[in-house]
């Protein structure tokens, strides 16, 4: 046995629909700007640019139905709902057309975003970092196998906070579709099994508060929840 200098961590790793096998998550990475309301509302030009890409370390990730407290450095805290597809399989420079073979599943997530710290980082031409990468802030639903859900394309994504509507839209709505956004991870990375791609969020994006209940919601692939509490 490998003699460590202290305990590694245990593996990051999602629930599965209607199974008792978890998937173990390898890198997260994320997509913004790919609906053209929610780029608008951003003060954004919605023309087809080239996505942008950050991520998300698997340490952050946190299981729907959760209470994350209030995180520190922030007073504009917003919720992000977004489908994540799973990859199964590795994949190096594919076409769009090869993508869905590299998808294993579906889920909703939570892309919860330190608003005020990421207008900073904008404005000063900073890493988006401390705005989207920190603790709880990816947080995930159960994964829903392609094998069972098919590869949606369509379909409603919508998000309550407290009982109240604040973002609904429909995955057609993409700037971006799913396959193309896995392809064009692929020119940059040898894709691996466990890696999951957030794929945008629509509009409506706003502050939450400590005791506000998030529920979030894909049409055909499932649902996550969130429960914040008060700051530590
Ligand atoms: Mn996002």
């Amino acid at each position: 046995m490998t003699d460590f200098v202290f305990a590694p961590p245990a593996t990051t790793s999602l629930s599965v629909r209607d199974s008792v096998q978890r998937f173990a998550v390898r890198r997260i990475f994320c997509i913004g700007r790919n609906y053209a309301a929610h780029v608008r509302e951003m003060g954004g030009d919605p023309g087809r640019q080239p996505p942008v890409f950050f991520n998300k370390a698997a340490w952050h990730v946190l299981h729907g139905g959760a209470t994350m407290p209030y995180p520190p450095q922030t007073s504009d805290f917003h919720h992000e709902v977004e489908l994540v597809a799973a990859i199964g399989k590795s994949a190096f420079r594919i076409r769009p057309g090869q993508a869905n073979d590299c998808i294993w599943g579906y889920c909703c997530g939570l892309d919860m975003t330190r608003r005020d710290l990421q207008g900073l980082a904008k404005t000063d031409g900073m890493p988006w970092s401390l705005a989207k990468d920190f603790e709880g802030g990816a947080v995930l639903g159960e994964l829903a196998p392609a094998a069972d859900i098919g590869h949606p394309a369509a379909g409603a994504i919508m998000l309550t906070v407290n009982g109240e509507e604040r973002q609904r839209a429909d995955l057609r709505d993409m700037i971006w579709t799913v396959p193309e956004i896995v392809a064009q991870l692929s020119q940059h990375y040898h894709l691996q099994p466990g890696d999951l791609v957030y794929t945008g969020t629509p509009e409506g994006v706003g502050p939450v508060d400590p005791g506000d209940v998030l529920q979030g919601s894909v049409e055909g692939v499932g649902s996550v929840e969130l429960v914040l509490g008060a700051p530590e």
